[in-house]
């Protein structure tokens, strides 16, 4: 494996260095050798003399030869010169044949000038090799910097491949994570998605920060999500500065850009880098090294994006990436990364972002799906149980007192019984039939509520009616008084509010809340306990708790409690009648009403439920 990108463009542009150097610095052979993984140096482009091309292209040197002959070497500003019969047997793999220079300042055939090619960091990545100058003597200044700047060229092109090189390997482990992630292996969610490709995307392009956003979608009704990279310290991004960030991704998608804006001279401009067109190389002139795409860069002001940029100056931001996320002609996100180093990203690595960008598309149109996907088969699942709990329970719960009212009715038919006992069979009947009622009238309710199962809610209409939870609570001890002392269970409001506590919502709702709680305390507490029923008032909240001294609720039973058709697994609490469906019932209504609902219980010991409401607008304390 070679140590740098061997690449028909850097092959192109080292040949360019070469013919530059041939056609320009006045040599008549340019030679470029670049280090590979083995450590040798290997000639990849020759220039202006084909005997010279011919023997040393694709030859190898091992760099330690080189480097003894490195050492022996001259320093000419960065250039090393090798006068010939320094060293014994020395030669760059090829020696004209000319005759010897006869004066001082002559150049020798035997004579080597090099210059190292180093990367923007220093490492050294090949060597430049010139020989036979035109005017057939030894280098001077001027031709020196010349030869200088071309090697840096070559330095520059060389580092630039390698970095591609390790860039596209990173995009590469990227590509085979989202891949992993499409076919739906080790599924992550939107978030952890996000989350781990900031980081990636982040290292890859060597980014000190970046900010990655994921548009929520109304159509597929999702959020969005963000994820931060980074220990810039910025405050939170104004609206704005989002909206425009968001407005600039969907037009950098639509026309295939990435948008790199420069702090330069005060004002940041906006550069965007096509990456559909190749676009040819040109070589920069005026001295400064350095490639860029032939492509027109179109520079134009960040239109109303200077304000919203303002907040990364004072970080020492002084260039900002941003790269639309998105998929087919979507445009579902974006990425947002800056350095504050004062270096530029090379094209290389805004196509990296792009590419990190389309992949990145495609996992979050993947991810998205497998959410979906999950939620349909959560809510089928969830559905079929309903179905299957509704019918158990509504065959089991009518069929038993349907029974006991055709037993009963048979008995009334076939024997004349006594006047007292014809009574006793009318009130089994009734109650059997009230118990039936009041099935069909709770299966009715939570439909309405649209709790669980399938069905929509019935709007709760805003803002409600005032209603005064004392009124409440004392129609409702009111009207089981009598069941409660036919239990033999003490039923106390403690303490007796006299103020009204008035909470904004549905009377009839709001009753059937504290009647079902009450109704729960007195079935489910032996003869001889209490249920105590108190009035909280807070700022904002008022609470209505519900206690007794009952069975109690295992810890187990509290986590299911308030399912549709949940019933203790207590067997002294199954005994009694009951359809599971009271506290769904409760709790759906609680809900609507902006509340909250908690229980506490020990098994033995008895119960508290406690029901919060917010505090209605006319009886706010504030
Ligand atoms: P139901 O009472 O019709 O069974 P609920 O939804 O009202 O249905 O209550 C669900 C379960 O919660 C009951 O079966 C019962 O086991 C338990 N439960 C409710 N309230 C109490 C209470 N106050 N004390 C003990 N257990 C209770």
């Amino acid at each position: 494996m070679r140590l740098i990108n061997s690449g028909a463009d850097l092959v192109e542009a080292l040949d360019a260095v070469t013919q530059g150097v041939v056609d320009a610095v006045g040599f008549e052979v340019a030679a470029i050798r670049w280090l590979t993984g083995g450590h040798d140096l290997e000639v990849v482009s020759v220039a202006g003399n084909d005997d010279a091309r011919d023997s040393l292209l694709g030859t190898r040197v091992p760099m330690s030869e080189i480097e003894v002959e490195l050492e022996a070497s001259e320093s000419w500003g960065s250039l090393l010169f090798l006068p010939a019969g320094r060293l014994a047997g020395a030669d760059d793999g090829w020696v004209p044949d000319r005759p010897a220079g006869v004066s001082a300042g002559s150049w020798q055939p035997e004579d080597t000038l090099r210059a190292p090619l180093r990367s923007p960091e220093g490492e050294l990545l090949g060597i430049l090799a010139v020989d036979l100058p035109r005017d057939g003597l030894r280098p001077n200044r001027a031709t020196c910097e010349l030869l200088e700047m071309y090697a840096d060229l070559a330095g520059l092109a060389l580092g630039a491949a390698r970095r591609a090189q390790a860039l596209e390997r990173r995009v590469r482990l990227d590509a085979d994570t989202q891949h992993a992630i499409a076919t739906g292996v080790g599924f992550l969610g939107l978030q952890d998605l996000l989350d781990a490709s900031a980081r990636r995307t982040a290292d890859a392009l060597g980014a000190e920060f970046l900010w990655m956003r994921v548009l929520g979608s109304a159509e597929v009704g999702q959020q969005g999500a963000v994820a931060v990279v980074g220990t810039l310290e910025t405050p939170p991004a104004p609206q704005a500065v989002v909206r425009q960030a968001r407005d600039d991704a969907q037009e950098a998608w639509r026309r295939g850009h990435a948008v790199l804006a420069t702090y330069r001279d005060g004002t940041w401009e906006r550069t965007s880098s096509d990456w559909t067109g190749r676009g040819a190389r040109v070589p920069v002139a005026d001295g400064r090294a350095g490639w860029v795409r032939g492509a027109p860069a179109a520079v134009d002001q960040l239109a109303g994006a200077r304000g919203a940029m303002s907040f990364l100056e004072p970080q020492g931001v002084q260039q900002v990436l941003l790269c639309p996320i998105g998929s087919g002609e979507e445009c579902l996100g974006y990425f947002v990364t800056g350095r504050t180093d004062g270096e530029t990203w090379a094209g290389e690595e805004i196509e990296a972002a792009l590419r990190i960008a389309r992949h990145l598309g495609q996992s979050v149109v993947s991810a998205r799906l497998a959410v979906r996907e999950r939620d349909l088969i959560a809510r089928l699942e969830s559905l079929d149980r309903y179905r299957h709990d509704l019918v158990s329970t509504v065959s089991h719960e009518l069929r038993t007192p349907l029974a006991s009212v055709m037993g009963y009715l048979e008995l009334i038919e076939d024997a004349t019984p006594q006047e007292h006992q014809q009574h006793v069979y009318r009130e089994v009947v009734q109650r059997n039939l009230r118990r039936m009622l009041t099935l069909t009238d709770e299966l009715l309710l939570l439909k309405r509520l649209g709790a669980g199962g399938p069905g929509e809610a019935d709007d709760l209409d805003e803002p409600g009616l005032d209603v005064d939870l004392v009124d409440v609570v004392r129609g409702v001890v009111g009207s089981l008084a009598q069941r409660a002392g036919a239990a033999q269970v003490r039923l106390d409001v403690e303490p007796a509010p006299q103020q009204p506590l008035v909470v904004r919502g549905r009377p009839d709702e709001l009753e059937r809340v504290v009647l079902n709680l009450v109704a729960n305390a007195i079935k489910y507490t032996p003869a001889g306990g209490r249920v105590a029923v108190g009035l909280v008032r807070d700022e904002r909240v008022v609470d209505v708790v519900v206690s007794d001294t009952g069975l109690g609720i295992s810890r187990d039973d509290q986590s299911r409690l308030f399912a549709e058709f949940f019933r203790s697994t207590n067997p002294a609490a199954l005994a009694l009648p009951g359809t599971g469906l009271g506290l769904s019932i409760v709790r759906a209504i609680v809900q609507r009403h902006g509340g909250s609902i908690q229980v506490v219980s020990e098994p033995g010991e008895g119960s508290t439920f406690t029901v919060r409401l917010p505090v209605g607008r006319t009886d706010r304390m504030d």
